[in-house]
């Protein structure tokens, strides 16, 4: 790609009502544009971490056996009638008004409608089904800029099980896909015991550590042990209940959550299989969620160097993987270009985008570093 031809418009001036440092980076690098409190726009080059996040995820649900499906933005207010969160969460729930249809915040209840009308039998199980897709959520207090926002791209994954054992023989593959997903995006993250709010009883956090983190966890200094504070029983400075190590506070982001849902949605909506011994069973279901631009702003919280105003993408996620610089205008480095190019059209299929952007614009050295700084291509060529 030439950076003459590609839509990147960075912003010299801080936006003014950036709250982060992922909101100021972002909308300042010419990655997003903020619509509303809460709600951004991808631009090209903010959509081709998005998309690469989105392939690194959808590879790791495929190797669980996932199944994506696309399920609906627009909600009808008898399925969430069903369980009771029509009224529960009407302060999340956006609603179209005088229609008894809301926009949906999460897909419990459609996925269970789907699932109880094809599922009859023990042998139809488990089944596991994902989307990536766009959420809705009533944030009075959109916040973080990607962090929380109010429509936003998730990928929610729900899986039913004839049993408790088998349920958490998946869940445990799941929390290691999890691990995969975010060891790819260059995040090591903590799995933290956390309360389930309104979706379950308990669940468990990806938390990644990072000083500008709004969320507060103890873990071990030893071994995995981590819980959320709102839940601990320990404090700073405890011996660590799983081994004799000690207990430390931290700040952190949460990257994603899965729950799991027990009987909870299949009991109030009638999702039921005849089990090998003949009985009608309620479906054990579990859910797993990850935010794709809050993955996006959390790379972006940990690998964005303040002090330097530079970026480095983690290279699995970067918008591009070389950016050449010519200071000059000259035919080396075009031929340079060309052949990159090439070799990298080659290595991977023919729909492969560029992943070499070639900086031919007429600007001075000083303008384009700048701005190298901001595309953070982990290699850079002048
Ligand atoms: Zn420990």
């Amino acid at each position: 790609m030439k950076a003459s031809k590609f839509f990147l418009k960075t912003l010299k001036e801080l936006p003014h009502d950036a709250d982060s440092i992922n909101a100021s980076f972002l909308a300042r690098g010419g990655y997003v544009q903020k619509n509303m409190a809460g709600v951004y726009a991808l631009l090209p080059l903010g959509f081709r971490v998005y998309k690469k996040i989105e392939e690194i995820i959808r590879r790791e649900m495929n190797a669980v056996n996932g199944q994506e499906v696309m399920m609906n933005i627009l909600q009808p207010r008898e399925l969430w009638d069903e369980t009771g969160r029509w009224q529960k969460i009407s302060d999340v729930m956006y609603r179209i008004k005088d229609q008894e249809i809301g926009l949906a915040p999460t897909h419990e209840e459609q996925v269970t409608d789907i699932v109880r009308r094809k599922v009859k039998s023990y042998k139809d199980l488990p089944l596991s089904l994902y989307q990536i897709q766009v959420k809705f959520r009533n944030e009075p207090r959109a916040r973080s800029g990607l962090l929380r926002g109010r429509e936003f791209p998730m990928k929610d994954m729900y899986s039913f099980h004839a049993s408790e054992k088998d349920f958490e023989n998946y869940y445990q593959s799941v929390t290691e896909a999890y691990k995969k997903i975010f060891d790819q995006m260059g995040l090591e993250t903590k799995l933290v015991a956390a309360s389930g709010g309104v979706f379950s009883e308990h669940s468990h956090e990806f938390q990644v550590l990072c000083p500008t983190g709004e969320d507060r966890i103890f873990h071990c200094n030893k071994c995995d042990w981590a819980e959320n504070k709102e839940i601990a029983k320990v404090k700073d400075g405890d011996k660590c209940p799983k081994c004799d190590g000690w207990v430390v506070e931290a700040k952190s982001i949460e990257a994603a959550n899965i729950f799991p849902l027990g009987d909870k949605f299949s009991k109030a909506m009638g999702a039921t299989f005849i089990d090998k011994d003949g009985k009608e069973k309620n479906m054990i279901m579990g859910c797993y969620g990850i935010g794709l631009t809050r993955a996006m702003a959390t790379i972006v919280e940990v690998y964005f160097d303040q002090q330097n105003n530079k970026m480095v993408w983690p290279k699995s996620v970067a918008p591009f993987d070389v950016e050449i610089i010519s200071l000059n205008k000259n035919d080396e480095a075009e031929k340079l270009y060309q052949s990159l190019r090439s070799a990298s059209r080659r290595r991977s299929n023919l729909n492969s985008d560029d992943k070499v952007l070639f900086d031919d614009r007429d600007m001075t050295a000083g303008e384009k570093f700048a701005e190298a700084d901001l595309i953070g291509a982990p290699k850079r060529i002048i």
